[in-house]
């Protein structure tokens, strides 16, 4: 579905965001992408999406080359770190928003967004203030968002982030069932590698815009390929 090759990024004169990496995501896989501050996760996300350019390397989709081909042609949905709903729109107004875009038409429109506010568990909610919600109820909108136009690859910047742990680990497991049933491709990053282990079927670690290391969450537990791996999953020798 997605396959990075060598990409770069980087902002200004500093150091890269992204320093060569290498990525490919099967069709149906969920990808977590784990790392600490700083080390690319979102600059990653931002490439894929279109909305960074690389400075070399390339970025494929189903095969495709994407070199100059816009955010919203690139068929992908992207749930930001800190969600960014619109907060003069009602909840049906944000999950419409992407379909509104595409256009579909009213009734239709109508209909999904009543069928995803009720699979975020947040059913009838359409005509609320998303600023009247809670930090929870807002990221189960900016799912139900990013779900909205079915995108062939689905990416979450810390979806779960800003929640308290016990909503957290009830989302994990609503998300989990929910990508299986819609067999979604998913990319998500967490700096949370509870989460990471409990949603992926594989994992990517990485260290100063490099791909420290990618593969099964057993995998990586069990054998980090290097000392920032084993030290980043909090191994002490
Ligand atoms: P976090 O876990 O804090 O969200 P991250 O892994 O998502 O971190 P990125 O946001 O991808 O990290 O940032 C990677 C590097 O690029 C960092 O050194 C960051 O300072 C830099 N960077 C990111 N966005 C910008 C920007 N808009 N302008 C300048 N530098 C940026
Ligand atoms: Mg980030």
């Amino acid at each position: 579905m997605l396959q990075l090759d060598g990409v770069t990024a980087g902002f200004g004169a500093g150091r890269l965001a992204l320093d060569g990496v290498d990525l490919d995501v099967a069709d149906h896989e969920t990808v977590c992408v784990l790392g600490p501050s700083g080390s690319g996760k979102s600059t990653l996300l931002r490439v894929t999406a279109g909305l960074h350019t690389p400075r070399s390397g390339r970025v494929l989709l189903s095969g495709r080359d994407q070199d100059g081909v816009p955010p919203h042609r690139r068929g992908v949905g992207l749930m930001f770190q800190d969600h960014q709903l619109f907060p003069q729109r009602d909840v049906g107004g944000n999950v419409a928003f992407g379909l509104r875009m595409r256009g579909v038409g009213r009734h239709e429109r109508d209909e999904r967004v009543a069928e995803l506010l009720a699979l975020v568990g947040l059913p009838g909610t359409q005509r609320r203030q998303v600023t009247a919600l809670s930090g929870g109820e807002q990221q189960r909108v900016a799912l139900a968002r990013a779900l909205a136009p079915q995108p062939r690859l689905l990416m979450l910047d810390e979806p779960l982030g800003q929640l308290d742990r016990g909503l957290r680990e009830r989302l994990v497991v609503e998300l989990r069932a929910l990508f299986a049933e819609l067999r979604t491709t998913v990319l998500a990053v967490t700096h949370d590698q509870g989460e990471a282990f409990a949603l992926a079927d594989r994992v990517v670690v990485m260290n100063e815009g490099r791909v420290a290391q990618a593969g099964t969450p057993l995998e990586v537990w069990r054998s980090p390929a290097s000392e920032f791996v084993a030290r980043f999953l909090g191994f002490d020798n």
